[in-house]
């Protein structure tokens, strides 16, 4: 008989060997470290040949016209924004379930973000709290493939095409994955994302945009790449001379004051890792499903993983999140569980994911510009601003998830080792609630 004495009270460890190698990541290779050699080597950093055949690889890939890569995943987001028009006064749509950077680029523009609501099955943004978020200066809905799971872009694509508003996917945690058959970062208007080197396509500090829309892409160029538009355009300064609307006018010195060029050191990573990104990925994907088959159906916890038969996958399952449910096992509080889940042999398990960002002061407060007025409002939009209460979806969600462990290979006597440690703590939670309230006053 096994015991079932779970290990926070001295019962045996359900993982007895962690195997931390089978989360090491992301897998490098000679063929990495030469292809990043000879960038050193020819002193090409900073450089752009290696970098457009990853352009162009990477578009290949996507399945779109162009792509453009950026120094990291941040100033591609803030690049996509302003290349669908977002300015002073405009509003984009988030949702507040993320990392801080799918959006907080907006405010810089001078435009303000109005946060929605997520799915609680998901985590993704809820595609019916959108269209009603939407007034006369919205101009983007940025959507998050958040922790690998794809949004359900057909609504959303649907309502932004009524409204004539972009969608733009921020892909940094689903790389490679698929919405009913379809690569996630192919759907919207314009898609960016990270790939720094805790990301599923980890090349460094990199990131990328890419785009069918010819003038999108024109912008971005011209928007943060200085060396691509040409020689400078001197001598016509003159009204008239020049149309402003045209970003070419400006050739030689990049319209957002920045410099977005990537390090060639990453681009001649990314095109290695993109060789073997797929085969990777399949792997990745055979491991976390094999953890959650073995947890189907136990109470309080559940995978965001679509239905096997949907077309709809999860890419490189980046930080993978469970769902928890406390009132499926006595109402146990998450941070109990995790710590006891912790216990049976895992170096951490926390709870919570990425905190809802509608409710951080820089949303409400913050004077970036100096203007003796919030941010969020100094520009003359509507007061979008949402305090506590507001999406309560969103405001439940530090005690309903956490990250589950990330497999990189699939190896099935580990993987089952720490799916029994979920399942053996979720089985016996009234051994921790008998004694939850013990001991104290
Ligand atoms: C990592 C991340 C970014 C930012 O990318 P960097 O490469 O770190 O600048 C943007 N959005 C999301 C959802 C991310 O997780």
């Amino acid at each position: 008989m096994s015991d079932r004495r779970l290990a926070i009270f001295g019962g045996d460890k359900a993982v007895t060997e962690p195997n931390p190698d089978i989360f090491k990541w992301p897998i490098v290779t000679q063929e990495d470290e030469a292809a990043v050699l000879d960038v050193i080597r020819s002193g090409s950093m900073s450089d752009t040949a290696v970098t457009a055949e990853f352009e162009k690889e990477f578009a290949a890939w996507m399945g779109r016209t162009f792509a453009v890569a950026y120094c990291n995943g941040t100033e591609s987001l803030r690049s996509a924004m302003w290349a669908c028009g977002v300015g002073a006064g405009d509003e984009v749509i988030c949702p507040s379930i993320t990392y801080w950077a799918s959006c907080t680029q907006a405010l810089t523009l001078g435009a303000a973000v109005n946060f929605a609501d997520v799915d609680a099955d998901t985590l993704c943004i809820d595609p019916s709290d959108i269209e009603h978020r939407i007034g006369p200066r919205t101009k983007a809905i940025m959507v998050v493939h958040v922790y690998g799971r794809p949004c359900d872009m057909d609504p959303i694509m649907a309502v932004a095409e009524k409204h004539n508003v972009k969608v733009i996917e921020d892909v940094s945690h689903a790389h490679g994955a698929l919405y009913k058959g379809r690569m996630v970062g192919s759907i919207g208007h314009v898609a960016a994302m990270s790939l720094m080197s805790g990301k599923s396509f980890a090349i460094g500090e990199a990131g990328i945009m890419v785009t069918n829309d010819p003038e999108v892409h024109k912008r971005c160029v011209a928007y943060g790449f200085y060396e691509r538009t040409g020689n400078p355009s001197l001598g016509r300064v003159t009204p008239g001379d020049i149309d402003i609307g045209d970003v070419q006018s400006f050739a030689g010195i990049p319209l957002g004051g920045y410099k977005h060029r990537l390090n060639q050191t990453c681009s001649a990573m990314g095109r290695v890792q993109l060789k073997y990104y797929p085969e990777r990925v399949a792997e990745i994907d055979r491991a976390m499903n094999r953890f959650w088959d073995l947890l189907e159906g136990v109470p309080g916890i559940k995978s965001t993983r679509p239905a096997r038969d949907s077309g709809t996958t999860m890419g490189g399952w980046y930080c993978s999140a469970g769902l928890y449910r406390p009132q499926e096992i006595g109402g146990l509080p998450i941070a109990r569980f995790c710590e006891a889940v912790a216990a049976e042999g895992m170096s951490t398990l926390s709870p919570g994911v990425n905190f809802p960002l509608h409710l951080h002061p820089i949303f409400h407060v913050a004077d970036i510009f100096g203007q003796g007025a919030p941010t969020m409002v100094a520009f003359g939009q509507r007061d979008v601003r949402q305090g506590p209460g507001t999406l309560p979806v969103a405001e439940s969600i530090p005690e309903r998830a956490y990250f589950v462990p990330w497999f990189k290979q699939d190896c099935p006597e580990t993987i089952a080792q720490y799916a029994a440690a979920f399942r053996k703590v979720a089985e016996s939670a009234d051994q921790l609630l008998e004694r939850e309230p013990a001991g104290v006053g």
